[in-house]
């Protein structure tokens, strides 16, 4: 590895000035934002709002309604008329090449409306806009992807084998109908993408289900959605907390494929209401990512890099590394290096130029994490930094300072996911020690190991128990591969961004024809 550790830095903020236009969008002429149903935006028969804020701030953003068991109802009737065509034109027989005009004239709007929909990232979000701008590219990226993906897969009927003296059989694959996607807070824009995509391309309607910290770009992408033309009922936003209207769309017999990102819990409670109701579901769930870093590795280089990706977003990634493995020879010099990167890191207003290290999203989340640090230390770890409250100048939002600590084997210092920019450095003194250690978790997301030989890394690699296995890089997405989880972080399911993602939101199943008797 050449690269000069200068220049491996943490993602950084440049100023962001809030466009006039999301100011507008946010005050919706004076009323509360409501969702999207059938093509239409409807305030929440409930008369239930909340606000959705800024988390380095605190100031509120917008109100938004939230949608109850009526609006899922009504969402759902709006998009089964959608899928099967009422009298009229169906989404579900509409030629493919007709819902990829729609889908590209979605992202040409999107684009068209960058600065908003970065708004909605950075000041909804809480991203620094180095990473924002990389997720906004996200759209047109996935949009191309399963564009291409759509036009290869045979929907329909497959070919005919004879099964029989007079019968044949054939498979025939279709959409699966009104399917659902409930996101996450921390990667919005990204995950309504590799939602909604493959879902729509793929010839399903659709509802979205943002996370309530972050409505606003599933909202704004609603809003275009309708600007580009797609029929009423085809795309359904449905704001609201995960046990009210995350519940209520579980619960609705009416929606026969559910994609849920976010906690394992949360997901595994889902699957378990949907499959009363024959609903399937895929879930892409947390991590507590891992890194072994052998005894060749320079730990001055690979220390910034793991710092890198583990503050990326704060923590708030859902691989993120949470726990290093370091041969024992090179410790602590890797300790002193991830050390003074943790330090150097600029915390400050997600939204202000320099901010590498901003607010966590709500005072749950702060809670949380601030907890986790307490836990760490009674567990047995070693505190190096300790963590604990930040403070910014004038903004009143969620701060917290990084965290690192000092463990052993045997120690299981930190059985889960933290989601922040928290890690514990164990020293090993084999890398089969530290590949054991790593895959002891129950989460199995994302693993790295970093050595100067590769052909070392590889084999090392393969044996990682997580649904992404990294050599010298880590947090890797790339169109085309899955992106999915082992143990509590996933399944079932293909993962994301792949073609069996696309096969996830099909359904199949076998037809039989035969002679008429006689
Ligand atoms: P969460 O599980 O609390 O919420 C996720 C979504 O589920 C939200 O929209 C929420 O409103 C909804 N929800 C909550 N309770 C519900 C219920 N009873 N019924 C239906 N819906 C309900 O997760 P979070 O805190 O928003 O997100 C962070 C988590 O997501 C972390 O664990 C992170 O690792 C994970 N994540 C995973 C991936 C991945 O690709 N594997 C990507 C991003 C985030």
């Amino acid at each position: 590895m050449t690269t000069a550790t200068a220049e491996i830095r943490a993602l950084t903020a440049a100023a962001f000035r809030t466009p006039e236009k999301f100011t507008e969008f946010c005050r919706n002429g004076g009323k509360p934002l409501g969702g999207i149903v059938d093509g239409e935006q409807i305030a929440g028969s409930m008369n239930a709002t909340f606000q959705t804020i800024d988390p380095g701030s605190q100031e509120v953003l917008a109100t938004v309604c939230e949608m109850g068991e009526a609006e899922v109802a009504r969402a759902v009737s709006a998009a089964q008329r959608a899928f099967h065509g009422d009298g009229g034109s169906s989404w579900r027989n509409a030629d493919v090449e007709e819902r990829i005009e729609l889908v590209n004239r979605l992202v040409e709007l999107c684009e068209r409306d960058r600065d908003v929909l970065l708004a909605c990232e950075i000041r909804d979000g809480g991203k620094v806009s180095e990473l924002a701008e990389g997720d906004f590219t996200q759209i047109r990226a996935c949009a191309e992807y399963f564009i291409g993906v759509a036009r290869q897969i045979a929907m329909g009927d497959g070919p005919s084998l004879p099964v029989g003296n007079g019968v044949r059989g054939f498979t025939y694959r279709e959409p699966w109908g009104v399917v659902a996607g409930i996101i996450p807070w921390n990667y919005p824009i990204v995950l309504t993408s590799w939602f909604m995509f493959p879902a729509l391309l793929s010839g399903n309607t659709i509802l979205i289900k943002p996370a309530e910290d972050t409505p606003l770009s599933a909202l704004y992408i609603g809003k275009l959605a309708q600007e580009a033309g797609f029929p009423p009922g085809v795309i359904n936003v449905l704001p609201g907390r995960g046990e009210i209207t995350g519940q209520c769309i579980a619960e609705h017999p009416g929606v026969r494929f559910i994609s849920f990102t976010g906690s394992p819990g949360v997901g595994q409670a889902i699957l378990r209401t949907c499959d009363r109701h024959g609903t399937r579901m895929k879930r892409e769930m947390g991590g507590n990512g891992s890194a072994i870093v052998l005894g060749d590795a320079d730990p001055a280089v690979v220390a910034r890099l793991i710092g890198r990706y583990t503050n990326q977003h704060f923590g708030q990634t859902c691989c993120t590394i949470h726990r290093i493995f370091v041969d024992r020879k090179i410790a602590d010099d890797f300790t002193d290096a991830q050390t003074e990167f943790f330090k150097g890191l600029k915390i400050g207003y997600q939204a202000d130029a320099g901010t590498q290290l901003g607010a966590v999203i709500n005072p749950t989340q702060r809670r949380r994490i601030l907890q986790a640090q307490q836990e760490t230390v009674a567990r047995g770890g070693r505190a190096i930094l300790t963590g604990g409250e930040a403070t910014v100048a004038g903004k009143n939002g969620f701060y917290i300072k990084p965290a690192l600590y000092r463990t052993e084997p045997g120690l299981n210092i930190n059985p889960q996911e933290v989601f922040h920019t928290y890690a514990t450095i164990c020293p090993v003194s084999s890398a089969d020690e530290a590949l054991q250690l790593a895959n002891s978790s129950p989460y199995g997301l994302g693993a790295s190991v970093w050595t100067k030989d590769v052909e070392k890394g590889i084999a090392l690699a393969r044996q990682f128990r997580d649904g992404t296995a990294q050599v010298n890089c880590h947090n890797s997405i790339a169109y085309g591969l899955p992106y999915g989880g082992q143990g509590i972080s996933g399944g079932p399911g293909g993962g994301v961004n792949c073609e069996e993602t696309f096969l996830d939101y099909t359904q199949v199943k076998a037809v039989y024809v035969a002679d008429y008797p006689g």
